[in-house]
């Protein structure tokens, strides 16, 4: 329907490149999740992929969604981001980046930094050991609902 971009048809192309090499099998369900997962920029649960999904493929389950969504996940094919809803939301975008996450409408947003990434962290830290990933969730209020706060 719409003309995917460049970097869509590469993630596309390293998707399949990937199962090959772990032997999952690429059944069309799994790729129109997929393709469903890099075009969103939310960090959808397994709930909200289901509801997109649906109306391309109405007999997919969204038991099948999440299932798919875990194996993905367990393949680095897609992130889990840390946060403490007990839905699970999940992340296409593979390099390092930090949330930030409303506790009002449960938005999640991306957060590239420069500083995050390269954070002085207390000695201890090195007595303790080696840090190998640094992620970091902000909890607040986004602007959308901060207009809403002031309306009410
Ligand atoms: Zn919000
Ligand atoms: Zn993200």
């Amino acid at each position: 329907m719409t003309e995917e971009s460049s970097t869509k048809k590469t993630r596309i192309a390293e998707f399949t490149e990937r199962c090959r090499e772990i032997g999952l099998k690429i059944t069309p369900q799994r790729l129109e999740i997929f393709r469903e997962m890099i075009a969103a920029t939310d960090h959808p649960s397994a709930l909200m992929l289901h509801k997109r999904l649906q109306q391309r493929m109405p007999t997919i389950s969204l038991d099948t969604v999440y299932r798919t969504l875990l194996t993905f996940e367990q393949h680095n094919l897609i992130a889990r981001v840390n946060t403490r809803e007990s839905l699970a939301r999940f992340d296409a975008l593979m390099e390092p980046h930090h949330h930030l996450i409303c506790e009002l409408c449960h938005g999640i947003e991306d957060i590239q930094s420069k500083s995050l990434d390269e954070l002085q962290l207390a000695d201890r830290v090195s007595d303790w050991g080696e840090i190998q990933k640094i992620d970091v969730v902000m909890y607040g209020v986004c602007k959308k609902c901060l207009g809403k706060k002031v309306a009410v």
